[in-house]
């Protein structure tokens, strides 16, 4: 998008080479410049002159040992030394020569006056023009600087352009389009909703995790209703000083009134909305910014074409004032895609790469499951790297198959030498996992195992894909959930009567797991429907706090170890149950590192 950027000098600085200029004019340049000519000469020159009567003023500097002495008119000084000259009062006396009661200027008045007066005032009036003209140019106006430039607002103003984003470049994400395109219709034609008196809302707030194109969306509107786009980060508006934030948002909403109809984007709202609490030490120009943000958008009309839109992850973090009706009063859900959503996602970047005829989207969505847009976008552009890096043409269902790999777990760790024993060990932690899911009937079809280590630090995985989209989940599922995660240790204690460090994420997963189902779930006998935890932050990992007494929170971790070890004693009974074909699929794995479900499947019921 075309970018206009604004001016980085501030006015002060001009102000500083001003005065410099003029200092150094009047300490260097102007003695050498007005001093008057003088003339030395000799004394008989002197008394020559004296007798011809050509003397002006007469000056004697005894202490220098010279006299000083001009002509009739006094325009030209002369200077000659002193002789014993007894007569010599009364000869210029008897000249008619003047005896000065002043010093005699050494400079010349007309000059000096010209140039410590006059000069200034015209250097001065130099710059003041070339400043405005300046602002003029930059600023749309010559009133629309501060002095000093200091809280000059520098919101990036994307004008429109023929690549500007457009709502069919925004894959999936229907219901936020859908509210959005309402405004799109509005800055088309206010008067359709002016006629009726409705009013537009004067802020949208974009809210959901990071990377689901929140940013995007706000720039297709622009892209759509062809108007301006002002976009700054709610950083940007907190300075060291207080006040300066504030008044960049004065100056942000005073351009935009000028350009309206327009949209203002405040990316990361949360910087500056967060709730003021009040506590001592308090960050005052946070909260002096929120204010002034605060009064503008009460200031200003709901039709005077200017739409707020702003984006967060953390909007329960935000002001009460700030999301209240007449500010951002419509708030806009920006979701993780669905199964659906992620494909289209993908196609549309794929778009952009050359891809194989076959690949097939669906089967890399299914896989992709729980990723943002941002992250789609990177596993498209991975593929591709993949495929320029085999120098290849195409890029091919491989390609984004790994990449997703690349995206979960890492990059491969081509010189990783594992012992034989702990390759072993990483073969049949694996099929336990496998093994449990696949023996389980609420579990998800497995899609691939392998032992090839990655740079994460993941020796080995298995990836299960859910056939269709999932937005609950049942008690059941969740407890085949952790046999299976359980299962990896489980297959390592019957084959070997010992047990590894491997297992230590899928215990931390399990944990949280177990632990969630117990405080947010309700889906333990002992508590029933008590909400025994609260999730903070919704949309930046979830963590949780609880909210019972101690004794509680001992019951729930009694309960948690209890429904842990359940799953573990299950998973346990099933790997014993099917230990012969434990055996067989462990040590397919060993030999071929990579198999797929349908290989795994193809053993197991063989
Ligand atoms: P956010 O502001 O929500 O953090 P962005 O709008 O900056 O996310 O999105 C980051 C990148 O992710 C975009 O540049 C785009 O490539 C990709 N992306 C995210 N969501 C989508 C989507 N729905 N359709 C297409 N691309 C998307």
């Amino acid at each position: 998008m075309h970018e206009v950027k604004t001016p980085k000098k501030p006015l002060i600085f001009y102000y500083c080479v001003a005065l410099l200029i003029l200092a150094l004019f009047n300490f260097l340049a102007m003695p050498w410049l007005a001093q008057r000519q003088i003339r030395e000469v000799d004394y008989g020159t002197f008394m020559s002159m004296t007798e011809r009567g050509e003397v002006g003023v007469v000056e004697v500097q005894e202490q220098e040992n010279q006299i000083l002495f001009t002509d009739k008119d006094g325009t030209t000084v002369y200077e000659t030394g002193m002789m014993p000259d007894p007569g010599l009062t009364e000869r210029l006396y008897a000249s008619g020569a003047k005896f000065s009661g002043v010093p005699i200027e050494r400079t010349s008045p007309l000059l000096s006056a010209l140039l410590s007066w006059v000069l200034p005032i015209a250097v001065f009036i130099g710059i003041g023009q070339l400043i405005s003209r300046k602002m003029t140019k930059n600023m749309g106006g010559p009133n629309a600087m501060m002095f000093g430039g200091m809280g000059k607002s520098n919101a990036k103003i994307y004008v429109q352009s023929s690549e500007g984003i457009k709502f069919s470049d925004v894959a999936g994400e229907d219901e936020a389009k859908e509210n959005l395109a309402e405004i799109v219709s509005y800055l088309h034609d206010p008067s359709k909703y002016q006629e009726i008196g409705a009013s537009m809302p004067k802020g949208v707030l974009l809210v959901g995790p990071p990377g689901t194109g929140k940013t995007m969306l706000a720039k297709a509107v622009a892209g759509e209703a062809s108007v301006p786009f002002f976009s700054m980060s709610g950083s940007e508006f907190v300075e060291m000083f207080v006040g300066m934030g504030a008044s960049k948002v004065r100056d942000l909403f005073k351009q935009a009134k000028e350009k309206a109809p327009c949209i203002v984007f405040i990316d990361e709202i949360d910087a500056i909305g967060k709730k003021r609490d009040g506590q001592i030490g308090g960050n005052d120009e946070r909260e002096q910014t929120l204010n002034q943000l605060l009064t503008e958008m009460d200031g200003f009309e709901g039709n005077t074409g200017v739409i707020i839109l702003a984006a967060t992850n953390r909007p329960e973090s935000l002001d009460p004032a700030l999301t209240r009706p007449g500010r951002f009063d419509r708030r806009v859900p920006v979701e993780l895609p669905d199964l659906k959503g992620r494909e289209a996602i993908l196609r549309v970047h794929a778009r952009k790469i050359k891809a194989a005829e076959d690949v097939d989207y669906t089967q890399i969505a299914r896989m992709a499951s729980g990723a943002s847009g941002a992250e789609l976008a990177n596993i498209v552009n991975e593929a591709a790297l993949r495929a320029v890096r085999d120098g290849r043409k195409l890029v091919t269902q491989s390609d984004l198959e790994e990449s997703i790999e690349v995206v979960i777990a890492g990059y491969q760790k081509k010189n990783a030498i594992l012992t034989d024993q702990e390759k072993w060990t990483v073969s049949y932690h694996e099929i336990g996992h496998a093994l449990v899911a696949a023996r389980q009937t609420h579990s998800a079809p497995v899609q691939k195992i392998t032992i090839i280590p990655r740079t994460s630090g993941a020796l080995g995985y298995t990836m299960q894909v859910d056939t269709g989209n999932h937005y609950l989940m049942t008690k059941e599922e969740i407890e085949a959930k952790i046999a299976t995660l359980t299962g990896g240790r489980a297959a390592e204690e019957i084959r070997f009567g010992t047990i590894s460090t491997g297992a230590s994420n899928d215990i931390e997963q399990a944990t949280k797991l177990a632990r969630a189902m117990i405080t947010r779930y309700g889906m333990s006998e002992d508590f029933d429907m008590v909400a025994l935890e609260t999730v903070n932050n919704q949309y930046l990992g979830g963590d949780a706090s609880l909210a019972c007494s101690a004794d509680t929170q001992a019951l729930i971790d009694r309960k948690v170890v209890e429904l842990v070890k359940e799953s573990h004693q299950k998973a346990l009974d099933i790997l014993e149950k099917d230990r012969a074909k434990l055996d067989e699929l462990a040590k397919y794995l060993y030999e071929k590192e990579t198999i797929t479900g349908d290989e795994f499947m193809a053993i197991l019921d063989a």
